[in-house]
């Protein structure tokens, strides 16, 4: 079965969406999802983008079976690296994707965080942080989207080109292999063809240095978007030899 490995529910403070509306979706889509709802402690709003995971467990455990998994976003941050180490120690999740959403202080969503520095510039800073972030994150299952940055920021060209950031992107690929965490293919971006093709030059890169496994998520927060792109990532993954895995009990387990 195909899963969509990254999916957010009204426990996130950015979705609405009820998880029986995703479980209809997903039957409909012959897919099995894997909720991933936003923690970030690090976020300045002391109530958003945090859940009570105890309520979460009790609220979803009744819907969990082979097709539906309990999962997190944990947003990676040096500064919070004991209490995102415990929360993950504490509760029983299947997957674990980790998330860098902060630079300097700001959410990467946030216009502030462009006003001083050139995309060059922030861009490597971000990678840096990513860097920074897996090695005190190592025991994450998957690192999230690595192209966030590109989502939000007002540069005219907004993609990554591994040319450009090669030898940082070399050193998160590294990390993410010898600390045996996978690399998401967010299926998010994957519609417009220029963010398609950078994306790939940093899934091929990943081959070459010897990854092997990729979780494939939609990162849907209303039920439109569950399973968008998921076709494209799944090809991404076929052209490369990169194998499609999702994660159950902190476990992979391949898609067929
Ligand atoms: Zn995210
Ligand atoms: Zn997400």
């Amino acid at each position: 079965m195909i899963f969509d490995t990254h999916i957010h529910t009204s426990f996130s403070s950015d979705s609405k969406m009820n998880i029986k509306d995703a479980l209809d979706k997903a039957k409909a889509l012959g897919i099995g999802l894997v909720i991933t709802d936003h923690m970030d402690l690090n976020y300045p709003d002391k109530d958003k983008f945090k859940f009570p995971v105890a309520d979460f467990f009790k609220s979803y455990e009744p819907y969990k079976s082979s097709s539906l998994l309990l999962g997190i976003e944990l947003g990676m941050d040096t500064g919070y690296e004991a209490e995102n180490k415990n929360l993950i120690d504490t509760y029983n999740f299947d997957e674990v994707i980790g998330s860098q959403h902060f630079l300097h202080g700001f959410d990467i969503y946030d216009a502030s965080l462009y006003r001083e520095k050139t995309k060059v510039e922030l861009f490597r800073d971000y990678f840096l942080e990513i860097i920074a972030s897996l090695k005190t994150h190592s025991y994450i299952d998957t690192l999230g989207h690595i192209d966030f940055i590109s989502r939000y920021c007002p540069f005219e060209d907004k993609e990554i080109y591994y040319n450009d950031y090669c030898d940082y992107i070399d050193e998160i690929i590294k990390l993410c292999i010898n600390y045996d965490i996978s690399l998401e293919i967010n299926t998010r971006r994957l519609g417009m063809a220029k963010s398609l093709n950078s994306l790939v030059s940093i899934y091929k890169r990943y081959k070459e240095l010897g990854g092997n496994y990729v979780t494939i998520g939609s990162d849907a927060h209303t039920v439109d978007s569950i399973g968008l792109n998921l076709d494209k990532g799944f090809q991404i993954a076929e052209s490369l030899g990169l194998k499609p895995i999702y994660f159950k009990n902190r476990s992979s387990e391949y898609i067929k």
